[in-house]
């Protein structure tokens, strides 16, 4: 299986170091899984297993951690989370699992499950152990569109049924948002190649460089396949155009983030003083870089108030505590310059009524105007959803660009596809997708074993 990766960690290594290193002993793994009070049984889980959206058996890994079966502690998190390794470095720990840790009610530090989730899956991947056990093999395929998080994990779920499983990705390398977008303080690469590796020798086949919808229709995908899984994520970012936007020094969030991760930084031409304007995840990634490749001045335009900011709020924290500026109910103008953007025209916000979302509406202050001095400008508004691709499937239903499903099977209004990730939810997190493509998977074995049984 070839991954087509090229890291840029040697161009850029501030921009790779690791915001939440592994822990440099096993010692002090095993320290701090003695914190952990391994609390959950039979009549309920533990609150950590119950924030989490691929229900990982924390209490039962970190058990094994300390019983130093770190083999049994990694297939405790692979069985619930095919991108265990990475989870343990992307999820937003805070808001899940140690989020809802009991210790928080002793006004202690909650249990790092994270990096010991970490420990646990990084041990598994390097000693190189097969984690998991097919069943019988079946006759019957499947078409997954999409190798990102949803659809790896869709993937990994039927292949251990016995399905034949062929995943369709457009893009030459694996891995969706993980591989291209999401900061590489946060991950770099691995561990997903060795996850998805470990799909390849369960008999998961991978096509790459294959847009499905466009060189292979979704017709072709029907003839082959007993069902499909659409994991297809967002497109590209929204395209909001402003005066001067064609000035060197403007760039949008994922090609930047792109360059850096999978191309080559040197390629992105920083100045000082950069200005991104946004307020969700991809904005506070890219400041976050942006201080990282040597920035002085970073500032995050956002509309809205702090209050209504899409980004995890530890992640706002720290980009503050690295220097970050926010300035609130601002909204750019146009961008000035003559060649290389040189100043960024904004005005001030104020909130109206709710919208459709439930937030106020930013409504601008006439007469406001101003103009910020900046030498680069990045634009982090959000990606479209793929609802020109997704309107070539018959009969499936969308709703402002997004895949409608069955809340209890994942399956669409086109009785043969499965939905799951950010082309049902339009941007959440990636062990959301891993939940929803296990979740579409074993809708999709409902169907596939009732129409067998009827044959
Ligand atoms: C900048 C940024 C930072 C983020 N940071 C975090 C974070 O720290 N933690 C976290 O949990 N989440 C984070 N996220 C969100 C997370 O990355 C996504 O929620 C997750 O990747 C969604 O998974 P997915 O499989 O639904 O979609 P994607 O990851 O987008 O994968 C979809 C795949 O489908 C492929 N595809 C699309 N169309 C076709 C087609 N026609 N044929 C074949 N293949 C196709 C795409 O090429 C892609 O590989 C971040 C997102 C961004 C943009």
């Amino acid at each position: 299986m070839e991954l087509a990766l090229k890291p840029g960690a040697e161009a850029a290594p501030l921009a790779f170091a690791e915001e939440t290193p592994p822990y440099s002993s096993e010692e002090e793994a095993l320290f701090e899984a003695e914190r952990c009070l391994l609390c959950g049984g039979k009549e309920a889980p533990a609150p950590c297993v119950a924030a989490c959206p691929a229900k990982v058996e924390v209490p039962k890994f970190i058990k094994a951690i300390l019983d130093r079966d770190y083999a049994s502690s990694g297939k405790t998190i692979f069985a619930a989370n095919p991108l265990g390794g990475t989870c343990a470095r992307v999820c937003p720990v805070e808001e899940l699992c140690e989020g809802a840790c009991v210790l928080h009610k002793e006004g202690r530090r909650p249990v790092e499950i994270g990096r010991l989730q970490r420990f646990a899956t990084d041990w598994v991947l390097e000693h190189g152990i097969a984690y998991y056990k097919r069943a019988r093999p079946k006759d019957e395929s499947v078409g997954v569109i999409g190798a990102g998080p949803a659809g790896l994990s869709c993937a990994a779920e039927l292949a251990k049924l016995g399905y034949q499983v062929t995943v369709y990705e457009s893009r030459p390398e694996l891995g969706g948002l993980v591989t291209r977008a999401i900061a590489p303080y946060k991950q770099q690469i691995e561990p997903l190649p060795r996850e998805a590796e470990q799909l390849a020798r369960l008999g998961v086949e991978f096509q790459l460089g294959q847009a499905v919808g466009e060189e292979l229709s979704f017709e072709e995908l029907e003839r082959r396949h007993g069902a499909i899984f659409l994991g297809v994520g967002l497109g590209e970012d929204v395209e909001v155009h402003w005066e001067g936007d064609e000035l060197e020094g403007v760039y949008e969030s994922l090609p930047f983030i792109e360059e850096l991760k999978l191309g080559d930084p040197r390629n992105l031409k920083l100045g000082e003083r950069v200005a991104v304007i946004g307020g969700g995840n991809t904005a506070i990634d890219v400041a976050r870089e942006a201080v990282r490749l040597g920035a002085k001045d970073v500032m995050v335009l956002y509309r809205r108030t702090e209050k209504e900011m899409p980004a995890f709020r530890k992640e706002v924290k720290a980009a503050r505590r690295e220097g970050v500026h926010f300035y609130w109910l601002i909204a750019p103008k146009r961008f000035l310059g003559s060649g290389r953007v040189e100043g960024l025209e904004c005005l001030y916000m104020r909130l109206g009524e709710p919208d459709a979302s439930g937030r106020r509406r930013p409504e601008p202050v006439p007469g406001t105007e101003f103009v910020l001095q900046v030498d680069t400008v990045i634009k982090a508004i959000g990606q479209r959803p793929r609802t020109e691709l997704l309107q070539k499937i018959p009969g499936l239903s969308l709703k402002d660009g997004l895949v409608e499903v069955d809340p209890q099977t994942g399956q669409t209004s086109n009785p043969k596809y499965f939905a799951g990730g950010d082309c049902i939810n339009g941007g959440a997190t990636v062990v959301q997708a891993v939940h929803d493509g296990k979740r579409a998977a074993r809708g999709i074995d409902q169907l596939l074993s009732s129409t067998s049984r009827r044959r």
